[in-house]
């Protein structure tokens, strides 16, 4: 059964305004998975505590049927949403589960894993999206974690035309599915009727986006249009973001308290410094990652 909570309302006096619209960069990852990137590597600073988000939506079987075999991991967490789709992990570390449709697997790599995701349909939608989110250095190393929510785990409320999915931290009294004291995440899937607006405060020090996945919303008075990312801004006298949906929407809102910490990236390993990417490569090459 779906968690369901009474709401409460979240007053937003002084909304933030857009500070820039992303389009992302149709790339191919895995063994030839088609997607498109939206928070890139040049964006890292921008949205510390976030890495990287990946929508992938096709219902082009060649698009996505490949997968991503074993690949590994060390530094950061994973969080996979399947809007549609099925889609089975396995790691190195013993954890086994399956997505399926409004599901999210949450990753903790730590230290390191190796883990495939692979789909387990032949045809129809697959529809989603991967988030990564860094992890303080002093955590880079930790055990890995996972956990893996069915559609009716995760916590959600609705009321006056919009339903909240609260994947990680609190909206309107409600405590999402994950939550991390480090970088307090943020991260709703919103569903708007058309007519309907959502508040949701946010302390202006953490960094924040609305990616638009259906329809448009309005932001400010910015319309951000479907496959957008809007960056919201970091004003100090702003007290959280309000999303209209003039004509129906759905968009995920990411938001969470940047790490200010040296981002050390080489592909799948997010460290501090460049020593400790190069003991990572070494490390997987021995086989001592995982
Ligand atoms: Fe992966």
């Amino acid at each position: 059964m779906a968690k369901k909570t009474q709401a409460r309302e979240e007053v937003v006096l002084a909304p933030r305004t857009v500070e820039q619209l992303v389009t992302g960069i149709a790339t191919s990852d895995g063994a030839g998975v088609k997607l498109t990137r939206v928070l890139t590597q040049p964006l890292q600073r921008r949205l510390d505590p976030f890495l990287m988000l990946d929508a992938f939506g096709s219902d082009d079987p060649g698009d996505y049927i490949a997968g991503f075999p074993d690949h590994p991991h060390r530094g950061f967490e994973t969080v996979t949403y399947m809007i549609a789709g099925r889609m089975k992990h396995r790691d190195s570390a013993g954890h086994e589960g399956l997505l399926e449709d409004g599901g999210v697997q949450w990753m903790t790599a730590g230290r390191g894993v190796i883990h495939s995701e692979i789909p387990q349909q032949e045809n129809g939608v697959m529809e989603g999206f991967q988030l990564w989110l860094n992890l303080p250095g002093r955590d880079k190393m930790r055990d890995p974690w996972y956990r893996d929510f069915g559609v009716g785990e995760l916590p959600r409320f609705s009321g006056e035309g919009v339903t909240a999915i609260v994947i990680a931290g609190e909206s309107h009294g409600v405590a999402g599915a994950v939550s991390r004291d480090a970088t307090a995440p943020l991260y709703l899937d919103l569903h708007l009727a058309a007519g309907t607006r959502f508040a949701q405060a946010l302390p202006p020090e953490h960094n924040a986006f609305v990616y638009v996945y259906r329809g448009e919303v309005t932001i400010a008075g910015r319309v951000v249009p479907a496959r957008r990312m809007a960056i919201l801004t970091n004003d100090s006298g702003a007290d959280g973001v309000a999303i209209e949906a003039k004509a129906g929407g759905r968009a995920l809102l990411v938001a969470g308290r940047p790490l200010g910490e040296p981002i050390a990236q080489y592909g799948p390993f997010v460290m501090n410094t460049e020593q400790e990417i190069y003991r990572a490569l070494s490390d997987y090459r021995e086989g001592r990652l995982a």
